[in-house]
């Protein structure tokens, strides 16, 4: 891979470059989609992570699916499919980890001790293979942007992040790989996630309410679905620190994190203030 990118840069092409953990839905084309329309070369990459799962997580039985997503992938005009082997990334004596602090700790960081350090060194292992121009992520894991783009700014990496909007399906769920856990009474209570971040986002928008009265009504809509577990966080948070907000800034970052039986969702809604 590293070879084959070297090529193409010394011959003046850009290399568009879209992460991802596999089993690809619409979401993941569309990162595809856009990297297509910027780059010349796109590379995508399939990669469950170890490093990334906490114990008890869901490594195992992680949806792989490599033969379909050959599939979507020879119709969706990327170029080149990178699927490193576990033991090629981290071969035995492997001792390094990156670790953006601050905004690692918080949100979803809060609740998966060490996931972003295992995100951030997995992704910075990619880049140093890959040797993207420019990467692309998904809105839909807002704080893994935020915490990117620190990564890439910090490093003085010499790469463009860029966050692609969330894909969701008809119904407002946020597409994603874990949506196949849920039975069909799940799926249709998970409907609950993004309805409750909307009517959030609509009462900033207002300017009638204060940050305690928005997230007071998230946390009672998501509480009225008989099927949510757990509410793990939902609030209302600066998008650049992801701490949260007791007065509104222009831009709000409205996100969440629930469970729903056994599986874990999160989803975001960005809300503009008007002042
Ligand atoms: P994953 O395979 O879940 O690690 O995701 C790979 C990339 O696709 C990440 O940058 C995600 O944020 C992005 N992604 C996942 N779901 C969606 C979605 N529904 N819409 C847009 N991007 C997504």
């Amino acid at each position: 891979m590293q070879e084959t990118s070297k090529r193409h840069l010394c011959k003046g092409k850009t290399i568009g470059f879209v992460p991802t953990m596999g089993a690809l839905h619409e979401g993941h084309l569309s990162l595809i989609k856009r990297s297509r329309s910027e780059n010349d070369i796109v590379v995508v990459s399939i990669f469950v992570n170890p490093l990334q799962f906490g114990y008890g997580e869901d490594f195992d039985k992680y949806p792989r699916a490599v033969e379909d997503d050959l599939e979507k992938l020879r119709a969706s005009d990327a170029d080149i499919l990178f699927v490193p082997e576990d033991k090629n990334l981290y071969p035995d004596g492997f001792a390094s980890r990156l670790t953006v602090e601050g905004i690692s700790d918080r949100l979803c960081g809060a609740f998966r001790p060490g996931h972003f350090t295992g995100v951030v060194t997995v992704v910075c292992k990619l880049f140093n293979i890959v040797k993207p121009t420019r990467a692309y992520f998904g809105q839909k894991d807002f704080q893994q942007t935020v915490v990117i783009n620190r990564l890439a700014e910090d490093l003085n990496m010499d790469i463009e992040i860029i966050t692609c909007p969330t894909l969701r399906e008809n119904d407002g769920l946020a597409m994603s790989t874990r949506n196949a856990y849920l039975s069909a009474g799940e799926r249709a209570a998970a409907t609950v996630l993004y309805k409750a971040l909307s009517h959030a986002s609509q009462m900033i928008n207002s300017g009638s309410y204060g940050p305690e009265e928005v997230k007071n009504k998230l946390t009672a809509l998501l509480r009225a679905e008989a099927l949510v577990s757990d509410i793990q966080y939902a609030g209302i948070y600066d998008p650049k620190t992801l701490i949260e907000l007791d007065q509104f800034k222009q831009q709000n970052l409205v996100a969440a994190a629930i469970k729903i039986g056994g599986t874990r969702l999160i989803d975001n809604v960005l809300a503009v203030f008007h002042t």
